[in-house]
């Protein structure tokens, strides 16, 4: 079969990610990221064939960098690339798949930018970006929140009232979706089960950390909520804190809305607690070395992981099994099993030579003989996108 190049974007307000996909190629052939645009340190990295490459871009903003991006991109493909994949964080309740762009699709996205500020305008610029360079070419956009669609209503509200749901869309949505989707479905494909008839708890545990429960191939509960800072300890996310605490911080210390957003999103979870590193690599070796800090942030972040699983076994018929997956899920031997260890009533053991040997992108069971499955998976966003975006191309 001839190569089906689909380009896939993430932009955000000043970087855009990229990889070229063939869905029949395990390597991308060529991926990379634009960083600092619209200032003079804007530079394009990229790797091809195992080389890395840099270009400075000084000045380049979404538009400019990615007519930079594309030719690289053609480069690779011999003028062959079939489609463009973009990764749109939120969806709201429109969009329970991927669509087609067309100008419903981008209005409905800006629709429900209110809800994530930050990064469904971020996304629209590499669709204007994109649609503006390549007006003939199909793309796709594809959403994080579209998998937890299927959250039944029990799952999806919160306890406030109902007006705030109906009028202004206050209710879980849940994000991380498309790896949730990816590695709930390699799980089944690596076990010899069939997706629509399997039970996993995923805990996808990258610089942002959410747990899901998925049944059946579909997502019923998930720990991220009306937007990514709900639920677990993250990198520099605080996760779940009393609801209190704004008025408790503006009351006692005066600080404002905007204050107390950044210290939730950006001063917080590993950072925060450590007072060191928001990377659990720094901090394991840290935490080898004594730091009291590292120790408490791994501590945290593991009892509150278990809690969050535990709670999403609530979702479940049955456990078919546990699957990490993500930076930290996929490399961390320390973090799986001081996690696993707090959840012996779920039936879970590791065995801890084959813990060990799972990381770099080894994949594989890890649980102990007899006891419920544990699963290493590697995720890949960029590969669900392409498969996402192919489907509605053929
Ligand atoms: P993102 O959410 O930005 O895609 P990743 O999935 O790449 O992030 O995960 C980044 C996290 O994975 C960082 O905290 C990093 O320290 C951690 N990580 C990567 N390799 C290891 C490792 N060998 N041991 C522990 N943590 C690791």
């Amino acid at each position: 079969m001839p190569a089906r190049n689909i380009l896939v974007i993430n932009c955000g307000s000043s970087s855009i990610k990229f990889a070229l996909v063939d869905p029949d190629q395990q390597a991308f052939a060529i991926s990379g990221l634009a960083e600092r645009l619209g200032s003079a340190d804007a530079v394009l990295h990229w790797q091809r064939d195992g080389i890395k490459h840099s270009q400075a871009i000084a000045g380049d903003d979404h538009r400019a960098a990615l007519a930079h991006l594309l030719q690289r991109v053609q480069e690779a493909t011999g003028g062959q690339l079939h489609g463009i994949g973009h990764r749109i964080v939120h969806g709201g309740e429109h969009f329970t798949r991927a669509q087609r762009l067309d100008d419903g699709v981008i209005a409905a996205i800006r629709a429900v930018a209110p809800l994530a500020p930050l990064h469904n305008p971020a996304g629209l610029l590499g669709i204007e970006a994109a649609l503006a360079l390549y007006p003939e070419l199909p793309q796709v956009a594809v959403f994080d929140t579209a998998f937890h669609q299927t959250l039944p209503e029990h799952a999806f509200r919160y306890a406030v009232p109902e007006q705030l749901y109906r009028d202004h869309g206050v209710r879980r949505y849940g994000f991380h979706g498309t790896s949730h989707r990816f590695v709930s479905a390699r799980a089944a494909e690596m076990t010899g089960l069939a997706v629509d008839d399997s039970a996993w708890l995923v805990a996808h545990l990258g610089n942002g950390c959410s747990t899901c429960a998925v049944v059946n191939g579909q997502s019923r509960d998930t720990s991220m909520g009306l937007t990514p800072l709900e639920g677990l300890v993250m990198g520099t996310r605080s996760g779940d804190v009393d609801p209190n605490l704004h008025s408790h911080l503006s009351r006692t210390l005066g600080w404002s809305l905007e204050q107390i957003d950044r210290m939730l999103n950006h001063d917080s979870g590993l950072l925060g607690l450590s007072g060191l590193s928001n990377d659990m690599r720094s901090l394991e070796q840290a935490r080898e070395e004594g730091h009291a800090g590292a120790t408490l942030a791994i501590e945290v972040f593991c009892y509150r992981l278990a809690k969050s699983l535990a709670a999403m076994s609530c979702a479940l018929p049955r456990l078919d099994g546990l699957v990490f997956t993500g930076g930290i899920g996929e490399n961390s031997p320390l973090i799986r099993s001081k996690t696993v260890a707090h959840l012996s009533l779920l039936g879970l053991k590791l065995d801890e030579a084959a813990n060990a040997r799972c990381l770099r992108g080894v994949s594989g069971p890890i649980n102990a003989q007899g006891h419920t499955r544990v699963l290493v998976v590697p995720t890949n966003e960029e590969r669900q996108i392409a498969l996402d975006t192919l489907a509605l191309l053929d």
